[in-house]
């Protein structure tokens, strides 16, 4: 395994696998879960020993399957804020030029997943490559639907993401459905909750498997506590039955997990010890 400071490389099986660290931003925990106050986050972080930080990394995940070269969401896009967004600058640093990615997948239609889809002239950032999303979260977005129980400058935002970096790419997309093999090893499982139609993703090959957990989970907490639910969080009560679920079936399996916005490189599995399930990070210095 090599760690580089903005990415990280390991296998699945056969494929090379990369984690991209487009951007680093600063998160209070208070803003990440509004319905836990100050006290309480210190006694949850000291009763189940997850370590305090206050950044909010945005992870993207590139694959190489054969020739082709696969990128799973795209980050923030260049247009937020000066070190947001560094996707490409750091896909350069490895050698790998965008017209070179053949395939971007879409997790949900979030901003930090999409902003990087296209320029601020809604061209692709990526010429080559086609497009997947899980049909239902792409018609549930461009749709722009109005969202009451989200803060209208939060849904403006969202609207413009969309308006830049989905609809102008329409005909680069394949809308499909979830639990198709819709690439070598890669399928879609709808986890709603976060959003609408919120997919994780299945990578496997061989006798390996990752999951990619996307927006299912944004901090180590909510591994011991999945009820915990975060700002963002489209229907909480939803989203936290997901959760729950998917964590344990996890934990059965011991499976890899990639989550793009726990600490750099966001890559761990879930222990079980009796009824309590902890975040473990995988060791990068093996
Ligand atoms: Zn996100």
């Amino acid at each position: 395994m090599k760690v580089l400071e903005d990415s990280f490389a390991f296998k699945v099986g056969d494929l090379d696998c990369l984690v991209i660290r487009d951007t680093v931003s600063p998160m209070d925990l208070d803003l990440l879960f509004p319905s836990i106050k100050g006290k309480e986050m210190e006694g949850l972080l000291d009763k189940y020993h997850v370590p305090r930080g206050k950044v909010m990394d945005v992870m993207c995940l590139l694959i190489r399957i054969g020739q082709q070269i696969v990128l799973i969401d795209t980050g923030w896009g260049v247009n937020k804020q000066p070190g947001w967004g560094r996707l490409i600058p750091i896909l350069r640093n490895n050698g790998i030029k965008p017209e070179r990615i053949n395939t971007v997948v879409i997790s949900h239609g979030h901003p930090d997943h999409i902003g990087g889809n296209a320029d601020a002239k809604g061209k692709p950032l990526f010429p080559e490559a086609r497009y997947f999303m899980f049909k239902k979260e792409w018609d549930f977005w461009t749709s722009l639907p109005d969202l009451k129980q989200i803060e209208k400058w939060v849904q403006q935002e969202m609207h413009a993401y969309v308006r830049n970096n989905l609809i102008p790419l329409r005909e680069r997309f394949t809308l499909v459905e979830e639990k198709t093999e819709f690439l070598p090893g890669i399928k879609f499982i709808w986890a709603p909750g976060h959003s609408p139609y919120h997919c994780i993703l299945n990578i496997s090959s061989g006798a390996e498997q990752l999951l990619y957990s996307s927006d299912l989970i944004h901090h180590p907490l909510q591994i011991a506590r999945p009820e915990c639910s975060v700002f963002g969080d489209f229907n909480p009560e939803q989203a936290r039955r997901t959760r729950a679920k998917i964590i344990s079936q996890s934990s059965k399996t011991n499976m890899l997990v990639f989550a793009c916005h726990f600490p750099f490189p966001g890559l761990g599995r879930i222990n079980k010890n009796g009824d309590l399930l902890t975040w473990q990070p995988i060791n990068t210095n093996s």
